[in-house]
């Protein structure tokens, strides 16, 4: 089994689904007392978000390729960055590895093409649903990309720093989360990618008809299956 390198801590509410993701997987592969091979590098997200909002995405890249670099010494086959906005740096982090960096959005793709879904709401941070380095990703390969308009990009944004990272899950956010989903429907999308690792905490395919694409879920699986490849 190949030993996977999590950079997590971005918010570490979602690197708890991961690890757990990864040891269900593996467990539900090889069965017994089967469990994941996993080194985890968790930052301070704080440090991390401080870089976000000022736009210096070079220190980020700086914090986060360091950290990958450790990983990878420390005997990583492979690199997760398990949040979708710091994908942003992940090709100055790759530039440093010689191991692969497994790509969120690659993974995703995968799985929307598997789905046979071709036009797809996105909802993320307004970093990943309104700049370009994550949407090109889809686009380069075919997908037609739906975001929300600018008030709803404010608000699922809010609740992904000001709620979910900390732990708050609100059920009127939740509601307000499945009625711009809703209007994304509306508009034609044929599933929705749950693009930042925090909203599979608040939105599940339970809570909805349009086929959802948790990107937690889709990463956390596609490392799984590579590490027993
Ligand atoms: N975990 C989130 C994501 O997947 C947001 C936190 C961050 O800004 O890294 O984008």
């Amino acid at each position: 089994m190949k030993t996977i390198g999590l950079l997590g801590g971005m918010s570490w509410e979602s690197t708890v689904t991961y690890y757990q993701l990864l040891n269900e997987t593996i467990k539900e592969r090889l069965g017994g007392l089967h469990s994941a091979k996993i080194l985890l590098y968790s930052v301070d997200f704080e440090e991390i978000e401080a870089c976000q909002s000022s736009g210096d995405w070079d220190r980020s890249a700086r914090i986060l390729g360091d950290a990958a670099l450790g990983l990878e010494r420390a005997g990583a086959d492979m690199i997760l960055i398990c949040t979708n906005t710091m994908h942003k740096v992940a090709p100055q982090i790759q530039a440093r590895l010689h191991v692969p960096l497994l790509h969120i959005a690659d993974a995703t793709a995968d799985a929307l093409e598997k789905a046979g879904v071709s036009k797809v709401a996105l909802l993320g941070t307004k970093y990943t649903m309104c700049q370009d380095f994550y949407k090109s990703r889809l686009i380069d390969r075919g997908f037609t990309v739906l975001i929300p308009d600018g008030t709803d990009v404010e608000l699922v944004n809010h609740v992904i720093f000001d709620e979910l990272c900390l732990g708050v899950l609100k059920p009127e956010s939740k509601a307000e989360f499945l009625r711009i989903i809703g209007d994304l429907a509306a508009q034609g999308a044929q599933g929705v990618i749950l693009g930042c690792t925090e909203i599979g905490l608040l939105i599940s395919q339970a809570d909805t008809d349009l086929p959802v694409f948790d990107t937690t879920l889709i990463h956390a699986k596609r490392a799984a299956e590579l590490a027993l490849s």
